[in-house]
């Protein structure tokens, strides 16, 4: 089974950009059918209240059953000291698997991590460049699983790119995903490095074709099994077991170290380039 392992659904509420203003499935559909990908995994896009949002998302995964799986979207700050109970919403009622967070929002936390752990569930964290950050998550939360998309980079940046291979050798709780790798070069280098087993299919839809996005996999010429496991078994291996009742409490919140707090604005600039991030 063929599963695109990263794809935008909904209505942004925002206007800035492609990002944050409308990712409606109705081509991605049609263009993921042509090419036989069978499951697809959405979240949201960029967005003012991920709450909302994720309903949204949870209304259309319903609506496509079973054809999509969802993933609910978070943001570190913004979302502080709710994280906990957005997941358990998300995880519990709308049966999602994962959870998606960006760097352009905000730094992953704690919390978020936690969270994950507690119902064993991966997440998909867009460091957007900031790869030094695999470091410390890998490190902090070896028994998390951490899919850092586009290879650390949609915005092509080779050197987070390169750096990212060392993490997926070294790291057996860090995978990537495909979707808007642009340099095939430097794929086929990670892959090969890295080995398959790290690997996920994704797309980047409904922005981006998923049967071009597809036809990456294909030129690795991967041997079958291992072409298998990039086009879906990996991803199945990594939500295969997710709790629906959380194991515990994460500590960062039943210690009180957590309070919600207001929320802060979101950067500004570009969220597809890795230019603005390093400024901070
Ligand atoms: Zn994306």
């Amino acid at each position: 089974m063929i599963i695109d392992c990263h794809c935008h659904a909904g209505k942004g509420d925002g206007l800035t950009g492609p990002w944050d203003t409308d990712a409606s499935l109705g081509h991605y559909l049609r263009w993921a059918s042509e090419y036989n990908i069978e499951r697809s995994v959405v979240f949201p896009a960029f967005h003012s209240n991920y709450a909302e949002a994720n309903r949204e998302v949870a209304g259309i995964v319903k609506a496509h059953s079973p054809r999509l799986l969802g993933f609910a979207f978070v943001h570190a700050e913004r979302d502080r000291g709710q994280i906990f109970s957005m997941i358990n919403t998300a995880v519990q009622e709308y049966g999602f698997c994962g959870i998606k967070v960006h760097r352009h929002d905000a730094r992953i936390s704690r919390e978020i991590c936690e969270t994950a752990r507690a119902f064993n569930i991966p997440i998909l964290y867009d460091v957007v460049g900031e790869v030094s950050a695999v470091d410390l998550l890998a490190n902090e939360y070896p028994d998390v699983k951490f899919i850092i998309p586009h290879l650390g980079s949609f915005g092509d940046d080779w050197r987070a790119q390169i750096a990212l291979i060392d993490h997926l050798v070294r790291y057996p709780n860090v995978f990537t995903d495909t979707s808007g790798v642009r340099r095939f070069d430097i794929l086929q280098k990670a892959v090969k490095r890295a080995g398959p087993a790290k690997f996920l299919f994704g797309s980047d839809g409904p922005w981006l074709h998923p049967g071009v996005e597809l036809e990456k996999i294909y030129a690795l010429h991967l041997p079958e099994s291992a072409q298998n496991g990039v086009l879906g078994g990996n991803f199945l291996r990594l939500i295969a077991g997710r709790r629906n009742k959380p194991m515990s409490i994460p500590a960062v919140l039943s210690n009180g170290y957590l309070s919600p707090q207001n929320a802060i604005q979101s950067e500004t600039g570009d969220p597809w380039l890795a230019e603005g991030v390093f400024q901070f």
